[in-house]
């Protein structure tokens, strides 16, 4: 019998917000050693270091990360995004940032760009893992 994958979720937070997601992450760990992870280079690097987990690193969001993510939702390859992305602060790759948010919606997986929501995602009776 075909064993059923691990759902993977994508972090990605922009400096502002990498505090914030680092934090979200320990707090978390525990539901978060269920899934497969992965995340934007920087983003993923500090979330494996503050917490042991294993991260899968993509490139860095303005180099080019966002779409790799993206590319994955589209292949079906990502189930659940967190991306704390930052209001306050206009980004280079703005548009890399706003393709993933479309496609998260295309392909109507959850993605969480605040803690609030993060916090009902992880937490919801509507993820099985
Ligand atoms: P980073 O990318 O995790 O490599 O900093 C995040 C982003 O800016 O999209």
């Amino acid at each position: 019998m075909k064993q059923k994958r691990k759902q993977t979720i994508a972090l990605i937070a922009h400096d502002n917000k990498k505090a914030e997601i680092v934090n979200w992450a320990l707090k978390n760990k525990t539901t978060l050693e269920k899934y497969d992870l992965c995340g934007t280079g920087t983003t993923a690097k500090l979330i494996a270091e503050a917490t042991d987990l294993k991260v899968k690193r993509y490139l860095s969001g303005p180099m080019g990360g966002d779409l790799q993510i993206g590319g994955k939702v589209a292949e079906r390859k990502i189930d659940i995004v967190i991306f704390f992305w930052d209001p306050l602060e206009s980004q280079p790759h703005d548009p890399d940032v706003k393709a993933l948010l479309r496609i998260a919606v295309v392909y109507d997986i959850p993605i969480a760009t605040n803690r609030a929501t993060a916090d009902y995602v992880i937490h919801s009776t509507y993820i099985e893992n």
